[in-house]
């Protein structure tokens, strides 16, 4: 079994699965279930069998604008006027009704992504649940400072919301990435048009119709499904939203940035990695071994703080590439509605070949292949926890991010050589680094470039402390306070005291 990378501090005991009943998707905008104005649909499957599991309605420009104006009448009307705290019970709430429908929830996530069941139950849903209770308790907490500039004025600030924020979010983890966008500018004040990604639009939908049983009043979240092309773009576009939120990949984050600059949105990008994860050979190895296997293999590999590439000290390079293998070929391969599966399919058939075509670069380029690199069985998109020995820094696989089940192991020798390789590629989510010497670990997390860095631990997430990279891995930073700033504006006020 896999560890997992988040620890809510419980574990839940659920039944397998149940398969809810699926129907036809509707949009969700002004707190109404509508079809999209053009009619068109468009099919949802499930990875692990290839089926047809939901036939969504396809929005376009036409959707957003109208999502957008509904969104705009709530932010002037009920929901940024309403007593702070009123909002935060309102947030508390919707918690509560998650909760209770944790299992219908948790299996539809499992179904449209393929993910295990277990994973889902031990850290997707509990973080999504944790990321909105913490959020719902800073909606009373937001404050500005007096600031004592002059003697002959009352200089204050205030915090106020941004306004119409576009929230649009990858396939890895719709409901817990879903939430990191959805909580905090809620909580802030702001109102919403979300974007699923096209794979996988359920829970999305699902947890927004019990956003309005909670109380949210109407317009305040709206749902607009659809492809980034359209639905994205219109979003990107659109002259009356103040800010976009965005997680995914590096190329469409830069057309994001290019296509806000018309109207100067607020934009925050979570975007790629390519996260080393260092091992000295004082470390302890089988602890080290055991996060390297599953910081990658963990949700099919296809986590943007993947540790992808294990760099290895010359000395312990042996021993650690043969336990990864060991742990790759002990993964549990299998349906995701079993409880004991640790690895799902991967989302869909592109990312299946896309990722099939890095293993044939990988063998190409000299790399070993040391375990897996192949599709496992016929149907549905699974494929083998691959790891390659022998990688070099320069080769396409230990540059690009493959976002499945490959990890590259990568030998060096000291640890300026090892500061080297993990700052060498165009990242910079995360790093992770194993010893025992903790002035080596100290002086590495201070030269490593990257927003987070694990030490003798890989993978884990918690919404107090900041999340996010520079260069191809983003701009800005989710949780903790920081979300706090990405959805408010500051406001300066002089009252001249001499009237
Ligand atoms: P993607 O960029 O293809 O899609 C992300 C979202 O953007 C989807 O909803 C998609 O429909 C939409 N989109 C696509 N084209 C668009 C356009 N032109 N305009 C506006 N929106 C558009 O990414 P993905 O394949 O869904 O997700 C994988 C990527 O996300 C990886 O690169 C991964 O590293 C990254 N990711 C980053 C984090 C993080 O916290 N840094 C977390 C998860 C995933």
């Amino acid at each position: 079994m896999m560890s997992v990378a988040y620890d809510y501090g419980h574990e839940r005991q659920a039944p397998a699965a149940q398969a809810p009943a699926l129907k036809d998707e509707l949009l969700l905008i002004d707190g109404a279930r509508v079809r999209s104005l053009s009619g068109r649909t468009f099919k949802s499957l499930n990875p692990a069998t290839e089926q047809v599991i939901a036939t969504i309605a396809e929005g376009d420009e036409a959707d957003v604008d109208r999502a957008v104006a509904a969104a705009r009448r709530a932010f002037e009307g009920p929901w940024r006027t309403m007593r702070a705290a009123e909002r935060g019970h309102i947030l508390l709430k919707w918690a509560e009704l998650l909760k209770q429908h944790t299992d219908e929830i948790a299996a539809l996530e499992s179904l449209d992504a393929g993910k295990p069941i277990a994973a889902v139950l031990r850290q997707d849903f509990p973080a999504a649940i944790d990321t909105l209770t913490y959020y719902a308790g800073w909606a009373d907490k937001i404050s500005g400072d007096v600031v004592s500039a002059r003697d002959d004025a009352l200089t204050y600030t205030v915090r106020e919301p941004v306004g119409v924020v576009a929230a649009i979010v990858p396939w890895n983890f719709p409901l817990m990435i879903g939430m990191w966008k959805l909580a905090p500018a809620l909580a802030c004040g702001c109102t919403i048009v979300m974007k699923p990604a096209e794979l996988t639009s359920l829970s999305a939908l699902r947890i927004a119709e019990l956003a309005l049983e909670a109380g949210l009043p109407n317009g305040v979240l709206n749902i607009v499904t659809g492809p980034g092309r359209t639905v994205g773009e219109a979003l990107v576009n659109h002259p009356d939203v103040d800010k976009v939120t965005f997680t995914g990949s590096p190329g469409v984050g830069r057309g994001i940035m290019k296509g806000a600059a018309g109207n100067f949105k607020r934009v925050s990008l979570e975007l790629g990695g390519k996260s080393a994860n260092v091992i000295f050979d004082d470390a302890n190895l089988e602890a080290a071994a055991k996060a390297a296997a599953a910081g990658i293999f963990f949700n099919a590999g296809q986590v943007c703080s993947a540790g992808s590439r294990v760099l290895v000290q010359e000395r312990a390079y042996d021993e650690v590439v043969e336990r990864l293998v060991a742990r790759a070929e002990a993964l549990r391969i299998g349906d995701p509605a079993d409880r004991a599966t640790a690895l799902g399919p991967v989302i869909s058939e592109k990312q299946m070949r896309s990722i099939l075509d890095y293993v044939e670069i990988g063998k190409q380029e000299g790399a070993q292949l040391a375990t897996g690199g192949t599709r496992v069985g016929d149907r549905g998109y699974f494929i083998s926890p691959t790891v390659f020995a022998n990688v070099a820094h320069e080769m396409r696989i230990s540059q690009e991010e493959i976002f499945g089940p490959v990890v590259s192991v990568i030998k060096f020798k000291d640890e300026a050589d090892a500061l080297r390789l993990a700052n060498g590629t165009a990242y910079s989510l995360a790093a992770g680094v194993w010893s025992a010497d903790i002035g080596r670990v100290q002086r590495f997390a201070r030269k490593a470039r990257a927003g987070t860095v694990w030490i003798n631990t890989y993978g884990y997430t918690d919404v107090r402390l900041p999340w996010g990279g520079e260069r191809d891995s983003g701009l800005g930073r989710e949780h903790g306070t920081a979300a706090l700033d990405n959805f408010t504006e500051p406001k300066a006020v002089w009252m001249n005291l001499n009237v």
